[in-house]
This record gives structure tokens, sequence and C-alpha cells, in this order.
């Protein structure tokens, strides 16, 4: 299936007073028409950064894009003017936050916000826009939505705000919808909800979703692939199978069993990853995960793996994978 997103070589830093960040570091992934993709990792690994870099909201400086393309339909959002982003945000790319207050404008109706979306993108008349808004407003399971439209949002339950901001994220039918953290701040029962609609919508519209998530369990409801990142870098890809029943990074595998699972035995612990990740400020020579690696081996503390093919389209950045590293291979196996 035709991409419709290809990050290639990423590269960006933050410039703080200590030194430059290197926050992203070399990230390539792409995300196929209709297709949903999540992208997980502790908090700093880089996520987001690269998420909001595709809508390219970072402030530059202290951003600065330092190497790579973004291509978006083939057209690279790098070298697009701040003018060429207006249009191409809430128009062809929409994103939804963890916190509907910060996208979300507290001064303005609940429907004005997404008619004057209709109206700037799409050149609809007021009067069309009105009756799209409700519409969408209907559509993301917002209750009389004629009188809703006309509130403003801190008049909304945290559940509807996340579901108006939806609404508005998909108002001109985005081909691509960011979410970050999408559902964090919501209860279990709103979360599987919004999820439930986020999926209903994607079958609705065909749009390609990409999930900044670091829970697990929405990865393996929601997703066909995974983008692992870890300390700017990805570290594995693959269909969401590959990644929960063959993941070939120890990172991952240490992920997998921090969180609880279905098929957990009684009493059976979590495992924590111990330690943190590397300082950014200093990324370290080899391997980013050696420091807390349980199999890390002489060869990852100075020399970088990098992304190999594990079989169909799953990739790892490990050197267990190096024939050399058999016996070790065989362990983290087992
Ligand atoms: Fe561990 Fe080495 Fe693989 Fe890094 S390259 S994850 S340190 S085994
Ligand atoms: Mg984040």
């Amino acid at each position: 299936m035709e991409n419709i997103l290809e990050v290639r070589d990423l590269h960006i830093s933050f410039h703080t007073y200590a030194g430059e960040v290197k926050a992203v570091r070399g990230v390539n992934f792409e995300v196929k028409k209709g297709e949903t993709v999540g992208i997980v990792g502790e908090s700093g690994c880089g996520k987001s950064v690269t998420a909001q870099s595709i809508m390219k909201l970072l402030p530059q400086p202290p951003t600065q894009y330092k190497q790579g393309s973004i291509l978006f339909s083939g057209q690279d959002l790098l070298k697009k003017s701040e003018k060429e982003m207006q249009k191409i945000r809430g128009n062809d790319i929409g994103m939804i936050f963890q916190d509907p207050m910060t996208s979300l404008n507290p001064t303005m109706k609940t429907g004005r916000q997404i008619t004057e979306s209709l109206i700037k993108h799409q050149g609809m008349s007021a009067g069309e826009a009105h009756k799209q808004a409700i519409e969408l407003l209907k559509m993301v399971g917002i209750p009389q939505p004629d009188k809703r439209a006309n509130q403003y949002p801190h008049e909304f339950s945290g559940g509807m705000r996340q579901r108006a901001m939806i609404a508005i994220a998909l108002a001109c039918r985005p081909k691509l919808l960011i979410a970050d953290e999408p559902t964090t701040a919501l209860d279990v029962t709103i979360q599987a909800q919004i999820l439930e609609l986020m999926k209903e919508l994607q079958e609705k519209t065909g749009t390609s979703i990409i999930i900044i998530t670091h829970d697990l369990g929405v990865v393996a409801d929601m997703c066909d692939r995974v983008v692992v990142m870890y300390a700017g870098e990805v570290a594995e890809t693959g269909t969401v199978d590959q990644i929960f029943y063959q993941p070939q990074h120890p990172y991952t595998k240490g992920l997998l069993k921090s969180v609880p699972r279905l098929d957990m035995k009684r009493n059976e612990p979590l495992a924590p990853i111990i330690g943190t990740p590397p300082d950014l400020l200093h990324p370290p020579a080899g391997c980013p995960f050696f420091a807390r690696c349980e199999y890390a081996m002489e060869v990852c503390r100075n020399h970088k793996p990098v992304l190999e093919e594990m079989g169909g389209n799953h990739q790892a950045a490990c050197w267990l994978h190096h024939p050399l590293a058999s016996n070790r291979k065989e362990e983290f196996a087992q």
C-alpha cells in the first residue's frame, strides 16, 4: 500500500544553555494509507518530539531540524514555510493532544472552533459549516450537538472535551491524524470509548493514524504496526504481533515485561527496567541501551547497532543478531 508519510533519517536537536540536546537521532519510519502506527517508549525517548515535528509545532529556535526529511504525500514538510504549514495543519494533518485544553480555545464556542476551520480550509459558507459542525459533534457522540455547539469548552466534561477535540481534528477529513497520548488523562471507560471512536472514524474516513503512547495496551488494541523508540532512536519496528510475540530488542522485551499481561501467573512480579535513559546532551557512542541491558556485550559499548531486517519487515537495532553473538542470542530467546 502507498505511504502517506515517510520519515527519513530525522535528526532534531534543542539548543539549551547546557548545550545541544540531541533529542531525535536518525529516526526512520513510514505510515501507509489507512494504517495505524504506534510510537512507544518511555518519556523523553523522543516520541512526542517526533510527532510534533511532523506538524512543525516545535519552536525554532531552540529546536533545530538538523538532518533528514518528513515526506507527506511525497512532499518534504521540512522544506515548507510556516504559511504553507498552516494550510496543511488541521486540513491534511490533524492532531489530538493529551490535554484538550491545549488545543481548544477556551474563549470560543466549541461549534465555532469547528466552523472556522471548515470556512478557512474547505471554503464552506457559514451556513454549510454550521450544519457540518453539528454533524461532526454528533458523529463523535456528543449528545444534543446543536445545544453543545453553543457552549464553551469549560462547560464540557473531560471526555466530552476530548471528543470535541477529535471532531475539530477530523473536521477537514485529514489524511493523517496524530494522537499524542490521546487518552492518558481519561478514566478507563472513557478511554475505551474514545479509542473505539477513533477506530470507527478511521473505518469511515480511511485516515491514517499515528498514536504516541507509553501504554502497550492501547498499542495492542489500536495499532497495525509499532515503532519502539529509545533515547531518540528507533530500537525496533514491526507489526503488533511481531513486537508483542517475537520482540528482538532487549528494550522491547523489557517494556513488555514491565506491564501486566492477561497470561501472567498469579503473583508473577512485574519487572521494571532498572536504570535511566542516557543523557542526550552527551549521547553514548555505542548502543544507547548499553547501560541498562542485561545482554550487553563489549561490542555494544562503542559501536552503534543499526536497524537490521529480521524478516517480514520486522527490524531491530541490536548486536545480538550479529552471527558472532549467537550464544547470547540463544539466552535472549529463552
Ligand atoms: Fe543490549 Fe547490545 Fe543489543 Fe544494545 S546492542 S540492546 S547493549 S545487546
Ligand atoms: Mg509525550
